[in-house]
């Protein structure tokens, strides 16, 4: 039940709009969240979470298929859709039932509503006037088209791909940033045959060059074709399949799935009558504290600059109500936000690629080593797996790190995590790490962008 005025209202409740609003009433202040849809957000109800239920599936199977390099035979496994799809479900179930949870312990009010501003200090939801003094947008994005080809019918956006009911035979992916290629490698391995099309000259095309060739040979080696330089034309949708040309190839597949960027979610929120400015690029305008424009008016999320992502979402949400109560904040360094696929193999990074750090003029020093350098990988079942430095050879500092293979989302944490409490790679070297973990790996990495690799 909402009240008519609050101290903090929050438009959206995607992993920005709920950890802002959280912060908001740990701070003491009146909280609501206005939600059209789903507790919880896209992040959790069709994009992040779902999407990582699917690839967990997938990683199970590929596990049980590799027992045998282990001593453990086992048939053919069998996949039953059906169940991966419940399961899906229960696991973003659990998330936003959480979430909910939350909201009751913190007593933040949920308004289910689509929100709009209305003039100062004010929005309208529910056909209702609500006053609050602080408003936080955080409406996410929306799936983006690509040039003349439009979604519709057997023409889907990646949310759409992972609430999947039957598993395809054959689908086809345009683009292999990180959506896409997550895409790609659930579905190849749960057994469809897929084509993967990026029009760039590799796969994952943000990552570091050395990276990306890594992920793409191991990308290879599941049910897939990857075409990089690749666009694909020509896109007609019939009754079942959708036909497409690419290099002057005729392409066919069961789903064509469009996984090329995405676009704030801003038409209904009329913030041009609030005084709410775009910037260049058509994302809300914020300054560091994640003001926007209008006073009392801050943005989150994808709505505004910085990678899409949802823990810069949920931080950017705290720095704001932080400023709204009078607190002390710092802006986000977007560049050591960590970044992740998951892949198979995973990807992670935060930072500089070496291209970048080259061209933006450091004295480079790259430390560089596999998986099998260290016993965990070989005890693990990894050895191809590959840990990146990029430093800074004056005082060592991180520019950037880059990791492919098993559990790379999670070690990528440790170097972010030194990086931003301002050690370097030479501490990292000299940091004692548990064995036989990955983490060594990591540690070697350190050693030898310091020039003293031990294991390699
Ligand atoms: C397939 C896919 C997989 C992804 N995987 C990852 C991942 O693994 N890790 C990661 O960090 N990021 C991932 N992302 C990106 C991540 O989902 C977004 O960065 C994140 O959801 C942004 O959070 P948000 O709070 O800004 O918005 P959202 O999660 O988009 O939530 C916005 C909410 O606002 C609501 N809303 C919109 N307009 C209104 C209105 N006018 N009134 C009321 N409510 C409104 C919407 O219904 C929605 O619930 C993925 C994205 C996709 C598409």
């Amino acid at each position: 039940m909402a009240d008519s005025s609050y101290d903090c209202v929050v438009i959206g409740s995607g992993p920005g709009g709920y950890v802002a609003a959280i912060r908001a009433a740990q701070l003491g202040m009146k909280t609501a969240v206005v939600e059209k849809d789903r507790v919880g957000g896209r992040c959790l109800n069709y994009a992040c979470i779902p999407a990582k239920a699917v690839l967990r599936v997938a990683d199970v199977l590929s596990e049980v298929r590799d027992a045998d390099d282990y001593g453990i035979k086992v048939p053919e496994p069998e996949i039953d859709f059906g169940a991966v799809g419940e399961r899906r479900q229960r696991v973003v179930k659990t998330l936003t039932g959480g979430v909910s949870g939350l909201f009751k312990k913190n007593k933040v009010d949920v308004i289910e509503s689509e929100g709009a501003l209305a003039g100062a200090k004010k929005i309208v939801a529910g056909g209702e006037e609500i006053a609050a003094n602080t408003i936080v947008l955080a409406t996410g994005s929306l799936k983006r088209p690509i040039p003349g080809v439009g979604f519709g019918g057997r023409v889907i956006g990646t949310e759409e791909a992972w609430a999947l009911t039957e598993l395809p035979r054959t689908m086809a992916i345009v683009g292999a940033g990180a959506s896409g290629t997550e895409i790609a490698s659930a579905f190849a391995r749960l057994g469809t045959d897929v084509l993967l099309f990026e029009l760039l000259d590799r796969v994952l095309p943000t990552e570091d060059a050395d990276i990306s060739k890594a992920a793409e040979r191991g990308l290879k080696r599941q049910n897939m074709k990857i075409h990089t330089n690749t666009p694909v034309q020509e896109v007609q949708a019939r009754e079942g399949t959708v036909r497409f040309s690419y290099n002057g190839e005729a392409g066919e597949a069961e789903w064509l799935v469009i996984a090329a960027g995405r676009g704030p979610d801003i038409e209904a929120l009329g913030l041009e009558g609030a005084g709410v400015r775009l910037d260049a690029s058509g994302l809300v305008e914020v300054d560091g504290a994640m003001r926007t424009s209008a006073e009392g008016i801050y943005a989150i999320g994808d709505l505004v600059h910085g990678p899409a992502l949802a823990h810069k979402a949920s931080d950017e949400g705290i720095i704001a109500v932080e400023d709204a109560a009078g607190l002390d904040t710092h802006p986000l360094e977007y560049v050591d936000i960590p970044r992740a696929t998951f892949c198979t193999p995973a990807v992670a990074s935060f930072g500089l690629t070496e291209t970048q750090a080259r061209e933006h003029g450091h004295d480079v020093v790259v430390g560089k080593v596999q998986y099998g350098a260290v016993g965990a990988g070989t005890v693990y079942g990894d050895r191809t797996g590959l840990i990146k430095i990029v430093g800074e050879s004056k005082y060592g500092e991180l520019l950037g790190a880059h990791i492919v293979g098993s559990k790379a989302t999670e070690l990528i944490q440790e170097l972010v995590n030194v990086r931003v409490l301002e050690g370097g790679y030479p501490e990292v070297a000299r940091i004692v790490h548990g064995h036989p973990t990955l983490s060594e790996g990591v540690m070697e990495a350190a050693r030898a962008a310091d020039g003293w690799l031990i294991h390699g």
